[in-house]
């Protein structure tokens, strides 16, 4: 089973900072070209110039044999953005999308916003420039089950902006249920990024035989009902959606704890992991779609003329399981027991 593909891109990825992103950005930069790095560092980047200031700190974190990889930067939607800075960072280039985060939903995420709706005027110059918004959907309200919120946020909070903006493009992050599938049926001016981990794992996988800190991330890993709609989507070639990652590193000390910090690292095998998905659906025909040529249509960028060869073996070839930065931190590589089965080259 050999399968080419153009170069994939990662529409969502975390690559943190400092010691993290020298230990990180080499997994994201060799195996991918566009990667659309978040915003939500401890200090989130609200400002062109601190777009560009961070870019410059990937690139020169990035390996040199890597020269195809090229960091994408968002703004974090905070009361601090600018709307002239915004527009500015559009026209150089700085800035490809602004990032909504509900305050305290995830990862660094008390900038965040209480409610969209507080940021019309933000999502209306979008809109006029043409940039996209993406969108964390999960509700805080404390009173909305854990595995209820994105629901109960698309349907208080995105359903109602997005009527009101239907020119606004909207990318829903690492869908993770039925409904967001649906959402995103529903409206022209939606699409969607899903996880590896989305794909491959559903909540028992997380709970039920000794919980999974390594499993544990924002939205959390939903149902097998909901991860079966994610795979039909992702696996069905359709082009409103395709891969981002959201891999995000935590090291071992924040997750095995008695309150383990949301993210998965899946830089390292994503692709393997996304792979073998769609090898089991019988869909590696869709693969080029989803992991290459549909985000990039969405962003308006050309598909890689590069490519890169999956081999599914039958032999299972040692693999790493983690890493350690050099400040010390040990990181879980997500999906190492299905990278054994597959040989990712380079052409
Ligand atoms: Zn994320």
């Amino acid at each position: 089973m050999k399968i080419e593909i153009p170069t994939p891109d990662d529409w969502h990825v975390h690559l943190r900072d400092d010691a993290m992103l020298d230990a990180v950005v080499g997994y994201t930069a060799r195996r991918f070209r566009y990667a659309m790095v978040m915003p939500n560092l401890a200090a989130p980047i609200t400002s062109s110039t601190d777009a560009a200031a961070y870019r410059d700190r990937i690139v020169a974190a990035a390996p040199a044999d890597a020269p195809d990889f090229r960091p994408v930067m968002t703004l974090y939607c905070s009361p601090l953005v600018d709307l002239d800075d915004l527009r500015r960072g559009v026209a150089e280039g700085v800035v490809k999308a602004v990032k909504y985060y509900p305050a305290g939903a995830t990862t660094n995420s008390e900038a965040g916003g209480a409610s969209m709706s507080d940021f019309l005027d933000l999502f209306e110059t979008l809109a006029e420039l043409d940039v996209r918004l993406l969108v964390h959907a999960e509700s805080t309200d404390p009173a909305i089950d854990i595995f209820d919120r994105e629901a109960a946020f698309i349907e208080r909070e995105l359903i109602p902006v997005s009527d009101r903006l239907p020119e606004l493009g909207i990318t829903l992050e690492h869908v993770s249920t039925r409904a967001g599938v649906a959402f995103v049926d529903e409206r022209s001016q939606a699409a969607a990024t899903v996880t590896p981990h989305h794909l491959a794992q559903e909540r028992s996988d997380l709970l039920a035989d000794g919980m999974r800190p390594d499993l544990y991330c924002k939205p959390v890993i939903n149902s097998a009902d909901d991860r079966d709609a994610l795979i039909a989507a992702a696996t069905s070639g359709r082009a409103d959606f395709f891969l981002g990652t959201d891999s995000a590193p935590h090291p071992t000390t924040a997750k095995y704890g008695p309150k383990a910090k949301a993210g998965v690292f899946n830089a390292a095998y994503g692709l393997e992991v996304v792979a073998e998905v769609f090898h089991q659906a019988g869909a590696l025909e869709n693969l080029a779609a989803f992991t290459s040529t549909n985000g990039a249509s969405v962003y308006d960028v050309e598909a890689s003329t590069n490519s890169v060869t999956l081999e599914r073996t039958e032999i299972d070839a040692d693999v790493a399981t983690t890493f350690t930065t050099k400040a010390g931190d040990e990181v879980v590589l997500f999906g190492a027991d299905v990278a054994t089965r597959w040989r990712v080259t380079n052409d």
